[in-house]
């Protein structure tokens, strides 16, 4: 065992302040790794203030991670100590079942998530990236490509692949008009990438003051959502829409903007359920409402390569491990332009 400086709650109305971990000695598949910058997802916030019931304490966040090799086990050939190298929500999973055998670890009902999870080799929690060091087995450790700067390829660890993922699934490319709701940490990667794969990407937004930013990222056209008339010019004509949306608000508003066949896909997860919709604007459309979480590990490379060829990195503010509280308060008021990183180098 390894003692590391961290930084975490030690309960759901705690501020974040440091503590120090302990990372499991290097066995023959892990890569030891130094974490250089961690992004700060919505989701560390849920978890820290335990807004969906699961965090056991104390919880040390953050599932966004970039950093160095240091060590590597006996078995390990995928990676060599001075690597970039990136670990997103996942650290292990079975490997044996039905979605691990198909590269979908991230329906794998055995899985260990970065943070709040049990570590299989010592049955101890799992602690995230507001840390200075990391062990993770080697098959959950991604190439970060050299094109990408480290800062700005921490966030698609997460909000990345979380985009990716459904965007791939549905199929998206060139003739499609993609709705992205939210203009956070995961819907600017969703526009950007969207647009990267040649969609007319929508931007459906509550702060009108991003509405320049939402141009600048990619989107063809922007909505505030908040005024009818703007919505309803947009009926029966989305194939996809994700959903990042960080709060409740009521679904079928969206829903009736999809096209026959449309998607929405939920990737927003917020503490209390959304309403709507409304049993006849699914009938009549033949709409459907879906789900989508991360993404597996190959295809989180895929991403990351897709990033690397297609230029797209996300636009990021770094942060001090210190101003982390803050930057959840700035979260909290849809104020983040559009992920905090955190500079591992800022805590001691
Ligand atoms: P974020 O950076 O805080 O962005 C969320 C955005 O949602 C806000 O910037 C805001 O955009 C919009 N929003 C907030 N309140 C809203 C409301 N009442 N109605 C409509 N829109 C609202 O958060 P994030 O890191 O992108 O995460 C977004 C959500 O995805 C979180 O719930 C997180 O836990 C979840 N998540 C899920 C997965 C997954 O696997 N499915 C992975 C990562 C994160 P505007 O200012 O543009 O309105
Ligand atoms: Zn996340
Ligand atoms: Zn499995």
């Amino acid at each position: 065992m390894v003692a590391v400086s961290a930084y975490g709650a030690a309960s759901a109305d705690a501020p974040l302040a440091p503590l120090t971990i302990e990372r499991r000695a290097l066995g023959d598949t892990d890569v030891a790794i130094d974490i250089l910058y961690c992004g700060v997802c919505h989701s560390d916030l849920h978890s820290a203030r335990n807004e969906w019931g699961f965090a056991s304490y104390p919880i040390v966040p953050g599932h966004e991670i970039v950093g160095r090799v240091s060590a590597v086990g006996a078995k390990v050939t995928a990676h060599k100590p001075g690597d970039m190298v990136g670990v997103g929500c996942l650290v292990d999973s079975c490997r044996t079942c039905e979605p691990c055998t198909e590269h979908e670890e991230q329906f794998c009902t055995e899985q260990t998530q970065t943070y709040n999870g049990v570590e299989k080799q010592t049955g101890r929690p799992t602690n995230g990236g507001y840390s200075k060091a990391i062990v993770v087995d080697a098959h959950f450790v991604l190439r970060i490509p050299a094109g990408l700067d480290p800062a700005r390829a921490a966030p698609l660890l997460c909000a990345g692949i979380t985009t990716y993922s459904p965007l791939r699934h549905w199929k998206v490319g060139p003739g499609q008009k993609v709705g992205v709701v939210g203009l956070g940490g995961l819907g600017h990667m969703a526009v950007k990438l969207a647009h990267a794969m040649g969609a007319h990407v929508v931007v459906f937004t509550t702060s009108p003051g991003k509405i320049a930013d939402a141009k600048t990222l990619g989107a063809d056209e922007v909505v505030v959502s908040t005024e009818r008339a703007q919505m309803k010019a947009h009926a029966n004509s989305f194939h996809l829409i994700i959903n990042t949306a960080a709060a409740s608000h009521d679904l079928e508003a969206y829903t009736r903007l999809l096209r026959r066949n449309g998607t929405m896909t939920l990737v927003g997860a917020p503490e209390h359920p959304h309403t709507g919709p409304n049993t006849f604007t699914l009938i009549m459309g033949r709409r459907s409402i879906a789900g989508s979480p991360i993404g597996g590990i190959a295809e989180t490379q895929e991403m990351l390569d897709f990033c690397a060829a297609h230029g797209v990195a996300s636009d990021i503010e770094v942060i001090a491990m210190a101003d982390i509280n803050a930057a959840y308060e700035r979260m909290l008021k849809n104020d983040v332009r559009y992920r905090f990183v955190i500079d591992m180098s800022t805590l001691s």
